[in-house]
């Protein structure tokens, strides 16, 4: 076994956040806690190691570079945003690592992976920013694990079903968000997210 979870996620803790996140892209980082429990079950499942990764969306690159610390052989992620890239990047080369990160639209991405790893946006702020990444996830590779929002895994599951996949695993989590935009009335705020496994 290449880290032990707890490493991984005192590692993952050190990926900073975004600068000056950004509302309307929804830009929440996974916290070091979820990443590494979601990352970790899909090492257990042979999803990792070896395989060549997709991270969309990947901000501030938390899921790509979990993936690269459990031995993944191929690590790619996309964001449309330059200055979490450009965190993502320098985070990339204080790890040491071969990560490659691309700026592009989710909609853009033409790559095929073996697994990608998500933390879509919700969908609050855009209607259904999350089914342009289901979409995109699906058709690029035949094993995903997404986070999203507890109470649209029935849309997630319903998204899966309709292009003849299935969720074959999910696992709820509570996610602080802390106070990040003006529109938010709580010093922070806990709400109920839920990883899926798509195949
Ligand atoms: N995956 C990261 C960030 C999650 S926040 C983590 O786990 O910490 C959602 C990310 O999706 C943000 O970085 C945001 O810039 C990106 N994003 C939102 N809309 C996008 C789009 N249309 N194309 C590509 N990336 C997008």
């Amino acid at each position: 076994m290449r880290v032990k979870k707890k490493d991984l996620e005192i590692a993952l803790a050190k990926v900073p956040g975004f600068k000056d996140p950004d509302a309307s892209l929804e830009q929440y980082p996974t916290s070091a806690a979820i990443a590494a429990d979601m990352l970790f079950n899909a090492y257990s499942n042979g999803d990792i190691e070896g395989m060549k990764v997709m991270d969309l969306g990947c901000g501030t690159g938390m899921l790509s570079l979990g993936a690269w610390m459990l031995g993944a052989g191929t690590v790619v992620g996309y964001d449309v945003d330059t200055n979490a890239l450009a965190v993502a990047v320098e985070c990339a080369r204080s790890f040491g690592s071969d990560v490659v990160f691309r700026e592009a639209d989710v909609g853009e991405v033409d790559e095929k992976a073996d697994t990608v790893v998500m933390n879509p946006p919700f969908g609050c702020q855009a209607r259904r920013a999350d089914r342009v990444f289901l979409d995109k996830a699906m058709s690029s590779a035949d094993c995903i694990y997404s986070i999203h929002k507890a109470e649209t895994l029935e849309f997630v599951t319903e998204t899966a079903t309709e292009r003849g996949r299935r969720v074959i695993y999910n696992k709820v989590y509570k996610y602080e968000i802390p106070h990040t935009f003006s529109f938010h009335r709580d010093v922070k705020r806990t709400i109920d997210v839920v990883v899926v496994n798509i195949r």
